[in-house]
C-alpha cells in the first residue's frame, strides 16, 4: 500500500488502525491454488484465528474457501459470514465432547485429535463422519510456542497410536472420512513438510472411507527485506506429484487440504500508530506511540519481528530507534532500530500485521481495541469501529454495595 492511502487513512479514522489490503488477500489464494492446480481437487481452509473480522470471513468465501476454526463461536462467526457448514472444519483442541457434538450438530465438518473423545463420539454418533488429527511427531515451528507437531505436544494423536486408533475405530463402527496434521507455524524447510507428508499418506491407508488428507499449515512468510519464506511453487510441484500417486494407489480422488493463516492474511495487514513523544535517554532513543502490547503482542509474546516504516516522513535522514507502547510495563515492538527520522505526531506503519496482531488484542490498562478497515479497490472501508468506554464496563455488575462512602470498622 501507499504510504499516502496509510496517512489518509490514519487521518480519516484516527490512530492507532488496522489496514487490510484486499488484493493481498486474493493474490496469496491465487499464489497457493495455482502451486496446487495440478491436483484435481483442493480445498483451502482459511484459518480464523489468524484474523476474524466478519469482512475477512466474507471475502475468503467469495474466493472460494472454507474455515478452519478451534472454537464454536469461531464456527458461528463463519456461519454469521454466510459461509455454509459443510465448508467449515472444526479442529479443537482440549475443548468438551459437549460442544463438539453441538458443533457437529450445526453440519460442520469434526476433526478430533484425541483417543478419549473420539471412542466417546464414536460411541455415541458412529454415522457422524470424523476427521483424525495425528501428531506425526516432526519438530517444526518458528519457536516453541507455536511448534504443535513435536512427541511432546498437546496436540494431535501419536502416529504410534495408530492401533488403538483402528480398535476405536473398528469398535464403534464409526465413519473417518479424513486425515489430518497441522505441525507449527513458520515452517521454512519444505523438506520437512514433505517429510511429515509421507507419514500422513502411510498412516491414510489405514482408512478405508477417506474424502480428504488435510496437511494443515505453518508455511513462512517474509517479515523483513530480504527474509526466506517457504517455497510454495515448489512445494506444490512436489507435493502435487506424490499426492496423485498416493489417490492412484489408494484407488479414489481425494480432496487435498490445507488450513493456512499467515499465509493468506499477514502481509497484507498494516497496524498504524503515532508517536506520541520521543523521548532521549543516555543510552537511547525512544519513540512512544499510542498503542502497546494490548493491541499488537507479538514482537512481546513471540520476539516476532514487525518492519516499521516511519509513514509521515520516508526520505527521512535513518536514525537508530527503540519503539515502545505507552503500556505500564515494558512493552518493547523493537530495539535499535533503524527508521527515518522520527518526530512526535509522526504515523508508523507496522507490517505483517494481518495475522494474530488484531485477534490477539485486549483490554489491557482499560484502553479500547482499535478500528480495522478494509482497503478494497481503492477505497477504505471502515470493518470495525474502535472501542468506546461502554465496551469496557457494558458486562460489569454494579452490585450497589459501596454506592455509598463506606467507613470500614
Ligand atoms: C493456527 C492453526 C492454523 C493456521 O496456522 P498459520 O501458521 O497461521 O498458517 C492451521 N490449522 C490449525 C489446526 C491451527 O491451529
Amino acid at each position: 500500500m501507499e504510504n499516502s492511502n496509510l496517512l489518509a487513512i490514519a487521518a480519516q479514522f484516527g490512530s492507532p488502525v488496522y489496514v487490510y489490503d484486499s488484493a493481498k488477500i486474493v493474490s496469496q489464494y491465487k499464489r497457493l491454488t495455482d502451486a496446487f492446480k495440478n491436483v484435481k481437487q483442493v480445498k483451502i481452509n482459511y484459518a480464523v484465528k489468524a484474523l476474524s473480522n466478519l469482512a475477512i470471513l466474507k471475502l475468503m468465501n467469495s474466493l472460494g474457501a472454507g474455515l478452519d476454526t478451534v472454537s464454536i463461536q469461531e464456527v458461528q462467526l463463519g456461519i454469521l459470514a454466510g459461509v455454509d457448514p459443510k465448508n467449515i472444519i472444526y479442529t479443537p483442541n482440549g475443548v468438551s465432547l459437549a460442544e463438539i457434538e453441538e458443533v457437529s450438530k450445526m453440519g460442520v465438518q469434526i476433526n478430533i485429535d484425541n483417543l478419549s473423545i473420539l471412542e466417546q463420539f464414536g460411541t455415541k454418533h458412529p454415522k457422524v463422519p470424523v476427521c483424525i488429527r495425528v501428531n506425526p511427531h516432526v519438530m517444526a515451528g518458528g519457536n516453541s510456542k507455536i511448534s504443535v507437531g513435536h512427541i511432546d505436544s498437546k496436540f494431535g494423536i501419536s502416529i504410534h497410536q495408530i492401533p488403538h486408533i483402528i480398535r476405536i475405530v473398528e469398535n464403534t463402527g464409526m465413519n473417518i472420512n479424513g486425515i489430518h496434521m497441522h505441525t507449527g507455524s513458520d515452517i521454512l524447510d519444505i523438506d520437512v513438510f514433505l517429510y511429515a507428508s509421507e507419514i500422513l499418506f502411510e498412516t491414510a491407508k489405514n482408512f478405508k472411507n477417506l474424502d480428504f488428507i488435510d496437511f494443515g499449515s505453518g508455511f513462512k512468510v517474509p517479515y523483513k527485506e530480504g527474509d526466506i519464506e517457504t517455497n510454495i511453487e515448489e512445494f506444490g510441484e512436489k507435493l502435487t506429484k506424490r499426492f496423485n500417486t498416493f489417490c492412484k494407489n489408494y484407488g479414489k480422488e481425494l480432496i487435498l487440504g490445507f488450513e493456512p493463516g499467515k499465509f493468506l492474511v499477514s502481509e497484507a495487514g498494516y497496524f498504524l500508530a503515532k508517536v506520541n513523544v520521543v523521548k532521549q535517554t543516555t543510552s537511547t532513543v525512544f519513540a512512544g506511540i499510542d498503542s502497546g502490547l494490548n493491541h499488537l503482542i507479538r514482537p512481546m509474546f513471540y520476539n516476532s519481528y514487525h518492519d516499521i516504516i516511519n509513514v509521515s516522513n520516508p526520505t527521512g535522514r535513518e536514525r537508530f530507534y527503540s519503539v515502545v507502547g505507552y503500556i505500564c510495563e515494558t512493552d518493547t515492538f523493537a530495539t535499535n532500530r533503524r527508521i527515518n527520522e522520527i518526530n512526535e505526531d509522526d504515523i508508523l506503519a507496522f507490517k505483517n500485521a494481518g495475522a494474530y496482531c488484531f485477534s490477539m488484542a485486549s483490554n489491557y490498562n482499560s484502553r479500547y481495541r482499535p478500528a480495522e478497515v478494509l482497503w478494497h479497490a481503492n477505497e477504505a472501508h471502515l470493518i470495525r469501529k474502535a472501542e468506546t468506554l461502554e465496551d469496557i464496563t457494558k458486562n460489569q455488575i454494579d452490585v450497589g454495595i459501596f454506592s455509598k462512602k463506606t467507613i470500614l470498622t
